[in-house]
């Protein structure tokens, strides 16, 4: 049976019409699916009995479960969500201080390939509908009930805007129905210019997090195989006109990868391509990964000079605090945990990217 979750309340409306049922039974449904988190028809109890009744003949509420969880020290807990047709993704749950975030999935595998991420060197199997991300959601906050989740990153599994339709429907989804802030919702990428330009038309001005991870086009080549596809100067063309169209400044991400993309001159190249384009670079030291190809993590001394040098050219930075290490869940280190079943070998980089 196909699953209700995935559906807009106006999607819910057309589908009362068809039962024969007032819109606003539609309202109703929603509030049910979305806020209260409800996966029994049951207990639905301000609709009729008949109508419950016909919703469960037809569909089921929700079709993805959590199989399995682990957390770290940090208060960073994976979770392996199994899916209707038996392939799984990883998505995190991740408490801050002031917020609760989550990483989401968009893809099962990755067809991208970057040559850091085991979830690129394992494959692509499919793309995840817009029910199944939102559904990652819902569970976190069901396994999660003490604090309202108020933030989501997509930067599971996946590049989303290869994935576009089905991304930007559950973003609308967690803004309209879950009720999550756009101003909250990021979208991670590698750089994928119509991806990027459909996302700045599809009015939702959530968050960009665009993954630069190289100062030029011969190193950003090595590391991630789409920019041979689309380059850096039509990349950075694409979130200029990005923050044209939603106001929202871009972040950038930077992975630093031992003596690949990690010395003086790369971040001073990296300041030199961002001119003046507002927006912070955040640096990812690596995290190593069983599966990819074998980089490593850059001294603090390293780290601590790249960071200098953008900052001399004025540029603000932020340092990613590698949570859920113990969790298998910082960086590029959701590795393998889906693997194999009837799927290619994953990871999710809670963001590499
Ligand atoms: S870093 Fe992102 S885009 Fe690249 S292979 Fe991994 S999941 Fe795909």
């Amino acid at each position: 049976m196909e699953p209700l979750v995935g559906r807009s309340s106006s999607c819910l409306a057309q589908l009362m019409r068809d039962l024969g049922q007032p819109e606003y039974r539609a309202r109703q449904l929603a509030a049910w699916i979305y806020r209260k988190r409800m996966t029994d028809y049951d207990a639905m109890s301000d609709l009729p009995a008949d109508l419950r009744r016909s919703l469960a003949e037809r569909y089921v509420i929700r079709s993805a479960v959590s199989e399995r969880a682990a957390a770290s020290k940090d208060g960073a807990t994976k979770h392996l969500v199994r899916l209707a047709d038996g392939l799984a993704v990883e998505c995190v749950h991740l408490p801050y201080e002031r917020r609760v975030s989550v990483c989401l999935s968009s893809q099962v595998g990755c067809p991208v390939g970057c040559t850091f991420c085991a979830t690129g060197m394992g494959g692509f199997a499919r793309n995840l509908t817009a029910g199944e991300i939102v559904e990652q959601f819902l569970l976190m906050q069901d396994l999660h009930p003490n604090r309202r989740i108020t933030h989501a990153v997509f930067m599971g599994m996946g590049e989303p805007l290869l994935n576009i339709d089905n991304v930007v429907a559950a973003a609308h989804l967690l803004r309209d129905e879950v009720q999550v802030s756009a101003r909250n919702l990021t979208i991670s990428t590698v750089g994928i210019v119509p991806g990027i330009r459909a996302l700045a038309d599809a009015d939702l001005a959530v968050g960009l997090a665009l993954s630069l991870h190289a100062p030029n086009d011969a190193i950003r080549d090595r590391l991630i195989p789409s920019n041979r596809r689309w380059p850096l100067a039509e990349v950075m063309a694409a979130a200029r006109a990005y923050r044209r169209a939603t106001g929202r400044d871009v972040t950038f991400e930077y992975l630093l990868l031992a003596g690949h993309n990690d010395s003086a001159e790369c971040a001073r190249e990296l300041a030199a391509l961002l001119g003046d384009m507002p927006g912070a670079v955040n640096l990812i030291p690596y995290n190593p990964v069983e599966g990819a190809v074998a980089y490593e993590t850059p001294s603090s001394a390293r780290v601590r000079a790249f960071r200098a040098e953008l900052e001399a050219a004025g540029r603000p930075v932020t340092q990613r605090a590698r949570r859920g290490r113990g969790a298998s869940g910082a960086c590029g280190q959701l590795a393998g945990e889906a693997a194999g079943r009837r799927a290619p070998k994953l990871r999710a980089s809670v963001s590499s990217r």
